[in-house]
């Protein structure tokens, strides 16, 4: 059995982490696709795929876990983005998303879809992460430590201070 799940993973924090050991032990190999892979350098979408990729390898390194992880560019075509996935991906047989549309896209193509449990969703949350970083809040306590030292390295902080300035 192959699960999937998808997200922006802007930063990956410690709900999607949270989530894929709660889901891993459901299937027998779980697909992350990175999605809104080619988004960067946004104030909702700062950091790379790469750079996302790395936060995801680098946390789940020390789990014995079976997972691909690929990044997908968005096509902005809901219609058709499940074929467009099925063309990307080795098959899969159940996806976990809490997305009210990824749960809708993949129903309606006849997919077995399950919500995922909540962790601590006020905090837990990329959109909340992104808020603390510009206002000098704690975040690193929200992700793990090795998405921390990534985001040091790439100056992430400063990326997303910049983003937010006005033109001049
Ligand atoms: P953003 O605020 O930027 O949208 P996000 O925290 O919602 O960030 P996404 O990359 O959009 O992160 O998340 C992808 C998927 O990860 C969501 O659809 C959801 O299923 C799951 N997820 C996100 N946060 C949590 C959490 N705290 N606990 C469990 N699952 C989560
Ligand atoms: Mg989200």
């Amino acid at each position: 059995m192959r699960g999937l799940v998808v997200g922006r993973f802007q930063p990956f924090h410690k709900g999607h982490l949270n989530v894929i050991l709660d889901i891993s032990k459901r299937v027998d190999e779980l697909i992350i696709v990175v999605g809104s892979a080619e988004k960067s350098h946004t104030l909702e979408n700062p950091f790379t795929a790469g750079e996302r990729i790395e936060m995801i390898y680098e946390t789940l390194k020390k789990y014995d876990l079976n997972y691909l992880i690929i990044p997908i560019k968005d096509i902005e075509y809901n219609s058709i983005w499940v074929s467009y996935l099925e063309s990307l991906l080795p098959k899969f047989n159940i996806i976990y998303s809490g997305n009210p549309l990824v749960r809708v896209l993949f129903r309606e193509r006849g997919y077995k879809v399950e919500k995922p449990i909540m962790f601590n969703r006020n905090e837990y949350s990329g959109k909340e992460i992104r808020r603390r970083m510009l206002n000098d809040e704690d975040w690193e306590s929200l992700v793990p430590g090795e998405v921390v030292k990534i985001i040091k390295r790439v100056n992430g902080v400063e990326r997303l201070k910049e983003l937010a300035k006005d033109d001049y």
